[in-house]
């Protein structure tokens, strides 16, 4: 019988009785003894009814658990915690098949840890994470594991025996008569190929009755679909993980991955090492043979990657044809001789179809023994990867630790020097705020991203001029501009400059009016003239007088220039404006765009791409517009 159906037979009784009683009767003794036999039948079925409404609510908390994507772990252990608390158990657990080399044993998967479960535990001295249970052969469990059927133990005595060997018997003896288990069941739990075991229930009473086992019953069935959801959780997480063409990890993947290894690494002082890969003349190959050809040499590669990495190794695509590997414990030498180790297998390999081989230029750097910061040993690799390519490609580099000044460090200077030298109007006690934040970060080996915190920097200077600036900001328009930078060809050291000007192009807006800026309607005449001054004022009164930035001062004067000479504030045009500037221009107006405005709503994505297309040959020359389709396609998938 099911549980609906049961519920409803009992409301049906219920009413039954409850109209006999209304119903007229002479006799007024007869009337009271009749009541008395009634009374009790309705307090009966009304117990009957709240058990099983407790049930249902019970098994409609665990369903929606189920439906939450919370781990595995929490499911069950709330699943056995209700058992406990509102059945009146006097324990439950959940146990899993494991194995060592003494053969196969039961270890508690979940369970509470309650007095009970820390004396039995203590029956062989151990804790209850590693109890174990040694169920004798053709035992109660063991049988009842086998013929997929429930089973019982009628004293705990018994239960002792069969499957704690090792108890100390004295020990057995008083826990047993200390508590007053009366009834221990066994449900077995099997997932294929996911998990042999069992849910046992302690029960403080004799006799069970049919329902209570049909609802432990279903209770046993939630384990093992909670089981199975679970994994099926973690096949979409992994699928979600890896890229599809290659099946290697993705790019979000792997910067999660080189964060836990960085801490990891700090933690147990063991080095790693990061090799990155770049195939040679992939646009030659897709130009002669097509873009499917050069899929298929991507593909190779992969499986070349794949075969020639350690199972705890971390080989990830990280853009179209750019891979990284993470190979923990490896020092610079070992990760040099991996490296070769691919190079070679890249060089053997056979694309097919593709008449000539293929190639790749490698780039290595190792964590702990040249940098301890992850942002420094990107950068290092990368130049070291770009290395090879300008030494004539198919080779493998060590990055060099001489000159490794990072982009991130000369930001993070100037920033510093800003704030400590009062360049920008801002709250005193919040520039000592950052100020201690960006000096820490420069002797900082906890193997964070220093570039973060810079993000988050510039997200706090523009909100102090700007409130509708929205958090994160300054990151996404760091990783959209590098895309455009990549796709355009930029070399290394331009790309660099490209990320520092972007963190500071709008820098001179913190010395316009606060009124203007502040203003919730668009800009008239006279204060469009005014806040056209920005660029100047950044570039000339804020960063002139920081040597270090000298480079990207023009790159910031520029970035309103127009394509078509229509911009400010010289009319420059055409090839004349820096490329880094125009790349500031179009993610700058891309951003504004998708953000909402007092006086306007936001664009869509769509809308903003349509706008930004309608200005090729206008705002933005036709190349730019191409590299910048190109690399917002690429952003979405980050
Ligand atoms: P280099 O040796 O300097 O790396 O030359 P290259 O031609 O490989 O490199 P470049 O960076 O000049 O161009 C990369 C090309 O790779 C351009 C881009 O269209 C192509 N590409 C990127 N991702 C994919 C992809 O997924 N499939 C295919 N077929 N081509 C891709
Ligand atoms: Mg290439």
């Amino acid at each position: 019988m099911g549980i609906l159906d049961w519920i409803s037979q009992s409301a049906k009784k219920l009413k039954d009785v409850e109209s006999q009683i209304g119903e007229e009767t002479k006799d007024v003794y007869e009337v009271y003894q009749r009541n008395v036999v009634l009374e009790r039948e309705i307090a009966q079925r009304t117990e009957e009814l709240r058990l099983a409404n407790q049930t249902l609510l019970t098994l409609e908390q665990v369903w929606d658990m189920m439906n939450s994507s919370r781990p595995l772990s929490s499911v069950l252990e709330t699943i056995v915690s209700s058992l406990y608390g509102e059945f009146g158990y006097i324990y439950s657990f959940i146990a899993q098949k494991e194995y060592d080399e003494q053969g196969s044993y039961y270890a508690l998967k979940t369970y509470l840890e309650n007095d009970f479960a820390l004396g039995l535990a203590k029956l062989t001295d151990s804790n209850v994470f590693d109890f174990k249970l040694n169920p004798i052969e053709n035992g109660t469990i063991e049988n009842s594991i086998k013929e997929k059927e429930i089973s019982y133990y009628v004293s705990l005595k018994s239960f002792i025996e069969e499957n704690v060997p090792k108890a100390d018997q004295e020990k057995a003896e008083k826990f047993v008569q200390d508590n007053e288990v009366k009834t221990i069941i066994i449900f077995p739990i099997s997932v294929y190929n996911q998990f042999s075991g069992f849910l046992s229930v302690f029960s403080p009473r004799k006799e069970l009755k049919d329902d209570e086992l049909s609802f432990l019953n279903l209770f046993a069935r939630q384990i093992e679909l909670a089981i199975t959801i679970a994994n099926l959780f973690e096949t979409v997480k992994k699928q979600a993980v890896t890229d599809h063409l290659t099946n290697l990890f993705n790019r979000r993947f792997f910067e999660d991955a080189l964060h836990r290894e960085a801490t990891r690494s700090l933690r147990t002082k063991q080095p790693f090492c990061l090799i990155g890969l770049d195939l040679d003349h992939l646009k030659k190959i897709n130009d002669t043979y097509g873009h499917s050809m050069g899929d298929k040499a991507i593909a190779t590669i992969a499986s070349v990657i794949n075969k020639t990495s350690r199972s705890v190794d971390v080989p990830s695509r990280y853009g179209g044809e750019e891979f990284f590997i993470i190979l923990p414990g490896i020092n610079a030498q070992g990760g040099v001789a991996a490296a070769e180790r691919l190079r070679t297998s890249i060089e053997q390999a056979e694309v097919e179809g593709l008449p000539e081989g293929i190639t790749a230029s490698l780039g290595v750097a190792s964590f702990i023994e040249q940098t301890t910061n992850i942002d420094e040993l990107f950068e290092m690799c990368d130049k070291a990867m770009y290395s090879s390519k300008q030494k004539g490609r198919n080779q493998v580099t060590l990055a060099d630790t001489d000159n490794k000044t990072s982009w991130q460090d000369i930001a993070i200077d100037a920033f510093v020097d800003i704030l400590t030298q009062h360049r920008i109007p801002f709250n005193k006690n919040l520039a000592a705020e950052l100020i201690q934040k960006l000096q820490i970060k420069q002797q900082d080996s906890s193997g964070t991203s220093s570039q973060e915190m810079l993000f988050s920097i510039v997200d706090a200077i523009s909100k102090s001029y700007f409130p509708l600036y929205q958090d994160g900001s300054t990151k996404n328009k760091v990783a959209l501009a590098t895309l455009i930078a990549k796709r355009l060809n930029l070399q290394k050291s331009e790309v660099d400059k490209l990320k520092i000007a972007m963190l500071l192009y709008d820098i001179g807006n913190t010395m316009m009016p606060k009124d203007i800026m502040k203003k919730a309607a668009p800009l008239n005449k006279d204060e469009q003239e005014e806040i056209q001054k920005h660029p100047i004022v950044g570039a000339q009164e804020i960063l002139k007088p920081i040597g270090s930035v000298s480079s990207i001062i023009p790159i910031i004067e520029q970035h309103h220039e127009n394509w078509d000479g229509s911009g400010y504030p010289n009319n420059k045009k055409g090839k004349e404006i820096p490329i880094t500037s125009q790349i500031i221009l179009i993610v700058d107006s891309y951003f504004a765009m998708i953000s909402y405005r007092p006086y306007r709503k936001a664009y869509t994505v769509d809308e903003a791409i349509e706008e930004i297309k309608a200005n090729a040959n206008k705002k933005y020359s036709p190349e730019l517009v191409e590299a910048f389709i190109y690399a917002i396609d690429e952003f979405k998938k980050m």
